[in-house]
């Protein structure tokens, strides 16, 4: 899964705008006032100690040949469009309908895993290849030094099944390079970082390398459908390998890849994700014959109760200081000032922390307000058989994400609050959570979970004192101001939230350094989950050499 936020809305012309306020307040003189009524009396430019750049950690002094190699030669190039357009031929989507992994429908993983063998035979020879749950694939390359914990490289096999084939400019799985992008379903998610990861291990292992760091790599199969048989089963398989807290670090895809802004490029790992919950409300109403019908029919029910979770105590954004996006955004006021809103850095030293979250909602998009509060989508609704019967049960779920200042039983109560007066004036039994009137077969109204919960994940640090953390963006900065597409301009990485979940969220006990983050730049990849889904080579090449440098800067590294 990649969620990407692109961030578009800030000034992008470089003209700062003065006009542009915060919560609707101009600036007057050296004092902003904001809608609690408090005063700021900081807007001084940030000071030196707001977002320390890391140092850049030059390439280790190994005699392996350097990462822009895989970007200059072309020879690279031409054995990347192979590897990744044949892995793109093999449709390997998954789905929730079906749960066995040793049914026909997975059998294009067998050709995937036949595929992979053949493409990366070094890969096959040096490393032990466990096959988790028929499918999931965990490789390890032992490293010399049993005291360093082993750094863990993830990706998914599957991609999200097509629709109709003929939308498709190129057929979808035919893998079509056109000389700049290579296009199919999972060239972007996340083919090309299952290929990227495999190729760096392949070319490291052709010049001799040995690793010092154990070094593995854990693909599940599954994460376009929640990843239960994935990753679900190769993190069980890895905790008990190696037992909690064992790893350095994990990166797996997602994040929100590389962004410019003005004059400096932001590398956007995420480092949190919100949680998830789905709330099943289900109701068993008299039928009967619709030419006598009540007042209100169970669809009307239903339809009531949707019409006031949108409405009722909704829910507030909110920019804490615990909240990671703050990173970015401090830094993005300390090196990007003249393109971001003039009142940001006012805003983040102010304590309104819910007006903060506003006004960057307002000024760039529900996309960004979505980082900050809990969403609500009812998705599913089902009811009714026929035009004159009046319809018996009724269905409908809702979909939450949950903020990181909130967690799931929030959500659950808020539930509560606003469907219970709602069922009494009906009057229905109400039952919540397994809680409350006993279930009856007629005139109940009833709400679950639908799917097993989610809460927000644990932050993973990202303080400039953070040595694990710092050497990670020292590394990125380095390799990324490296490039000649980043035109000398300086690379701040930066954490921030996703608003999905991607398979890491069976790996919380391995590590509390998980860094989603897929180095990608925005225009590298186009139409994930949809039609004509693509990525430019060049992208591709550059996350291959992305983790080529992450592997060599950590393999001797001790923190
Ligand atoms: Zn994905």
């Amino acid at each position: 899964m990649r969620v990407p936020v692109i961030l578009t809305p800030i000034l992008a012309t470089g003209a700062v705008s003065r006009s542009v306020s915060f919560l609707g307040q101009t600036p007057i003189g050296d004092q902003h006032q904001i809608s609690n009524g408090n005063t700021l009396t900081s807007i001084d430019a940030p000071g030196d100690d707001v977002c320390p750049l890391p140092p850049k950690v030059a390439p280790p002094n190994d005699g392996l040949h350097s990462s822009l190699d895989f970007i200059q030669d072309a020879s690279y190039r031409s054995k990347q469009v192979e590897r990744l357009s044949r892995v793109v031929q093999v449709p390997s989507t998954s789905t929730e309908l079906e749960d066995d992994p040793w049914s026909d429908y997975y059998a294009p993983f067998l050709d995937l895993h036949d595929e992979l063998t053949k493409l990366f035979p070094l890969v096959h020879s040096y490393a032990k290849v466990e096959k988790v749950n028929r499918f999931g694939l965990a490789y390890t390359f032992n490293g010399t030094n049993s005291a360093l914990k082993p750094a863990l490289f993830m990706a998914h096999q599957d991609v999200v099944p097509i629709d109709d084939p003929n939308d498709w400019t190129y057929p979808p799985f035919s893998g079509h390079y056109d000389g700049q992008w290579l296009w199919g379903r999972g060239s972007s998610d996340c083919k090309n970082t299952l290929i990227g990861v495999l190729s760096a291990v392949e070319d490291l292992l052709k010049q001799g390398w040995a690793p010092t760091r154990t070094l593995v790599l854990s693909f599940g199969y599954d994460e376009e459908s929640k990843g239960w048989k994935g990753a679900g089963c190769l993190a069980e398989h890895l905790e008990k390998r190696y037992g909690k807290d064992s790893f350095e670090f994990i990166i797996d895809e997602g994040g929100m890849g590389i962004q410019t802004i003005g004059d400096k490029i932001y590398a956007m790992a995420g480092v949190g994700e919100k949680g998830a919950l789905d709330i099943h409300i289900s109701l068993s109403i008299d039928g009967g014959h619709s030419s006598i019908p009540p007042p209100h029919t169970g669809i009307g029910i239903i339809s009531e109760i949707i019409y006031h979770l949108e409405r009722e105590q909704l829910f507030t954004p909110k920019l804490d200081l615990s909240h990671p996006s703050r990173q970015g955004l401090t830094c993005q006021a300390k090196h990007s000032a003249d393109f971001v809103e003039p009142w940001l850095w006012p805003a983040l030293e102010s304590s309104d922390y819910t007006g903060l979250a506003e006004a960057l909602a307002a000024s760039r998009g529900d996309r960004v307000r979505f980082l900050y509060q809990t969403s609500q989508a009812a998705d599913l609704i089902n009811g009714g058989v026929k035009i004159n019967a009046l319809p018996e049960k009724i269905n409908a779920t809702v979909n939450y994400r949950v903020a990181i200042h909130e967690n799931t039983d929030i959500v659950r109560a808020r539930a509560i609050n606003i469907i219970t007066p709602i069922a009494k004036a009906h009057g229905l039994t109400f039952s919540a959570f397994g809680a409350g009137d006993k279930p009856q077969p007629n005139n109940h109204l009833d709400i679950s979970d639908y799917a097993l919960p989610l809460e927000p994940a644990p932050i993973s640090p990202t303080s400039p004192s953070d040595a694990v953390w710092t050497r990670m963006s020292g590394v990125t900065r380095q390799f990324f101001e490296s490039l000649p597409e980043s035109g000398n301009k300086t690379v701040l990485v930066v954490g921030d939230v996703m608003t999905g979940n991607t398979d890491t969220r069976f790996y919380w006990n391995l590590t509390r350094n998980i860094w989603r983050f897929s180095p990608i730049r925005p225009d590298g990849t186009k139409n994930i989950h949809t039609v004509d889904e693509r990525i430019d080579m060049a992208v591709h090449l550059e996350g291959l050499a992305f983790y080529y440098e992450l592997i060599r800067a950590f393999d001797t590294y001790e923190d």
